[in-house]
C-alpha cells in the first residue's frame, strides 16, 4: 500500500516535470521586433534569488530579457555579509546576470535579521534610484507574506508597494511572487497543476505561471551560496516548489481588481 502510494508519488513527480515544457506562457510577451524588457528583481537577502526566484529568472534571461538585481541588505545576520555578497555575484554568474546589474546594499537601517524592521520610504527612495539609474520598466519582488514570513521579505514588498504609489514613473509594470501554503510549499513539481490553475482562475493578464525549464541550474546557483549550502537548504531546494515554479501575480492590476470589488459591494 505505502509502496504504491510512494509510485504514484514518484510518477507525478516525473509526470509534472515532463508536462510543463511545452507550455509557453504569455508573460513580457515580446516578438521578434518587440523590444526587451529591462526588468529589477527587487531582494532582501543573498540567496533569495535563487531559493525562490530561479524560475523567473530563468525566464526572464532565456528570453533575452535584460535582469538586473537589487538585493537590499548583505545577510550579515550572522557576521558573513561580506561573504554572503560574494556568492550572490557567483550565484549570479550560474543565472548569467552580469555582476555589473547586481547591486547589493549595506544600509545601517536595512540590516537583515528577524527584529529588524525595514522602513518602507527608505526601501522605496533606493527602488527609485536604482529604477532611474538603469532605466526599469518591469519590478519584480515578493509578496506580502514574503515566501517564509521573514519582516525583512515582507518590507520589501511594502517597499516597492510605497516607491509604486509614490513615483512619478507611470508605465512600470510591477509583479510579486505568490507565496503558497505549507503543503504546496513543499510539493515540488507537483504544485505546478495549482500554479497553473490559479493563473487560469485569475483576471486575465493578472497571473502567470512561470515554469522553471532548468531546475538543475537552481540547484547549481543556490550552491554557490558555500556559507548557506546546509543539509537542509538542500532538502529545501530539492523539494521546495519554488524551484521548479513560479507565480506572479500584477501589483497593480491586483489593487485595480479590488477596488473595483469594492465599488460594487457599495
Ligand atoms: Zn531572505
Amino acid at each position: 500500500m505505502w509502496l504504491l502510494a510512494l509510485a504514484s508519488l514518484v510518477f507525478l513527480w516525473f509526470a509534472s516535470l515532463i508536462a510543463y515544457f511545452p507550455r509557453k506562457p504569455a508573460f513580457l510577451i515580446s516578438g521578434e521586433n518587440a523590444n526587451k524588457s529591462n526588468a529589477l528583481l527587487v531582494i532582501a537577502h543573498p540567496d533569495d534569488e535563487s531559493m525562490f526566484f530561479s524560475p523567473t529568472i530563468s525566464f526572464l534571461t532565456s528570453r533575452g530579457h535584460n535582469l538586473h538585481i537589487l538585493c537590499l541588505s548583505v545577510g550579515d545576520a550572522d557576521g558573513k555579509g561580506n561573504i554572503r555578497k560574494e556568492e550572490l555575484y557567483q550565484a549570479c554568474v550560474t543565472f548569467k546576470v552580469p555582476r555589473q546589474q547586481v547591486k547589493v546594499m549595506d544600509h545601517p537601517d536595512l540590516q537583515d535579521g528577524f527584529g529588524n524592521k525595514w522602513n518602507h520610504n527608505l526601501l522605496s527612495k533606493i527602488i527609485e534610484e536604482e529604477v532611474l539609474a538603469r532605466g526599469i520598466n518591469v519590478v519584480i519582488t515578493f509578496d506580502d507574506y514574503g515566501v517564509s514570513g521573514h519582516c525583512n521579505h515582507r518590507d520589501v514588498h511594502f517597499g516597492v508597494r510605497t516607491f509604486l504609489q509614490e513615483t512619478a514613473q507611470r508605465d512600470i509594470e510591477a509583479w510579486e511572487l505568490v507565496s503558497t501554503n505549507i503543503l504546496r510549499k513543499y510539493s515540488g513539481p507537483v504544485d505546478f497543476w495549482i500554479s497553473m490553475l490559479f493563473a487560469l482562475l485569475s483576471p486575465t493578464g493578472s497571473a502567470h505561471c512561470l515554469m522553471n525549464e532548468n531546475p538543475r541550474r537552481s540547484f547549481i546557483a543556490m550552491s554557490q551560496h558555500s556559507s548557506q549550502w546546509v543539509w537542509f537548504r538542500k532538502l529545501f531546494v530539492s523539494f521546495s516548489s519554488y524551484t521548479y515554479v513560479n507565480t506572479l501575480r500584477s501589483i497593480d492590476r491586483l489593487e485595480q481588481v479590488q477596488r473595483k470589488g469594492n465599488d460594487q459591494e457599495l
